[in-house]
């Protein structure tokens, strides 16, 4: 019996669990496995909890059953938590971890630090959705099931883009693409498409962003008043450290943006040098090699020395 199904056995509740601010990857694969469970465990009662995903991502099935809200008591069979590397992550859910009989963590962060009771990390899976898809049974994967896996595989590769695409990768994305999904409207209307809105703030972004480091480094920094001013939330911040990645010559992106009076929510992306989730982990953040977060408080000039020091140092190594 496979590991996702002998962790099912015996269950009458199960929670689904991502990370805070719900990404591709995350979204798709909470909704894979609620997917999975609904068509073949009946008998395990299952709820994703989530903070509000975006509305791109409401084509996937079970979008509009996930509960947003903290419920009052945290007590379950299972917690299955997915794409998120560390219990802080949780975020307000975190409370299921010590309640539940079992915690289950599905996961491909680098930086993942084993919380749970039964863990399945491959730093090496490109989304913690091909991740899954190794742990489901693929003749029960149907297409609504499907389509979360390719949603979370496109959003976490950059539409097979970035390096951790493997073989295995496109092998999987062949094998779902079987499955008669919508590949096309998949791609475009929730990884390229923007809001009006979100393209202006991308612009201002791109139009403000420094150069350093010989122009191997570039980094912009939204506001919160511009924020305001534009009427945007950090759902709309997606896809900006990417596109200043594409700079020629930039080796390291990073990309702030003020979640409170000086605190900001730091994106890195790197090319081929600079490991970023060393740089995060050492303020407290995590993620991949290519692609890492933290949370830095303090004024911008700061927030970048500090993390322009780390950036420089492995620019020399
Ligand atoms: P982001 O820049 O938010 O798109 O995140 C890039 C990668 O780093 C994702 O895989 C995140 O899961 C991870 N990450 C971002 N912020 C954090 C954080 N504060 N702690 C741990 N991992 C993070
Ligand atoms: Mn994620
Ligand atoms: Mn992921």
């Amino acid at each position: 019996m496979s590991l996702l199904h002998s962790v099912l056995e015996n269950r009458k509740t199960a929670v689904i669990l991502g990370h805070t601010n719900p990404d591709g990857d995350c979204v798709g694969s909470c909704l894979a496995v609620y997917n999975y469970l609904r068509d073949y465990f009946p008998q395990v009662d299952v709820t994703v909890y989530l903070e509000r995903p975006a509305e791109k991502f409401r084509y996937l099935r079970g979008f509009d059953q996930i509960c947003t809200e903290v419920p009052g008591q945290f007590q379950t069979d299972l917690c299955i938590c997915l794409d998120s590397g560390d219990r802080e992550r949780l975020g307000a859910f975190s409370g299921f971890l010590g309640a539940a009989g079992k915690v289950l963590c599905v996961d491909h962060h680098v930086t993942n630090t084993r919380y749970g009771d039964v863990n399945v990390v491959e730093p090496d899976a490109s989304a913690t959705c091909e991740v899954l898809f190794g742990l489901m049974d693929e003749e029960k994967i149907s297409r609504e099931t499907a389509e979360c896996l390719y949603t979370g595989i496109v959003h976490d590769t950059g539409v097979f883009q970035y390096s951790n695409t493997s073989i295995r990768t496109m092998e999987i994305a062949g094998k779902l693409m079987a499955k008669g999904i919508d590949f096309s409207t998949i791609i475009s209307e929730s990884f390229y498409q923007k809001t009006y809105v979100q393209n202006q703030v991308l612009g201002r972004a791109l139009l403000e962003s420094i150069l350093f480091c010989d122009g191997q480094c570039i980094f912009s920094v939204m506001r919160k008043k511009d924020m305001e001013f534009y009427g945007v939330t950090s759902k709309d911040m997606e896809g900006i450290v990417e596109q200043l990645r594409s700079t020629a010559g930039v080796e390291c992106a990073i990309f702030l943006y003020e979640k409170e009076f000086q605190e900001f929510k730091v994106s890195m992306r790197s090319k081929k040098k600079v490991d970023v989730s060393r740089v995060a982990a050492y303020f407290g953040g995590g993620g991949h090699v290519r692609a890492a977060g933290c949370t830095m408080n303090g004024r911008i000039h700061d927030v970048i020395n500090n993390l322009s020091e780390h950036i420089a140092k492995q620019l020399e190594e």
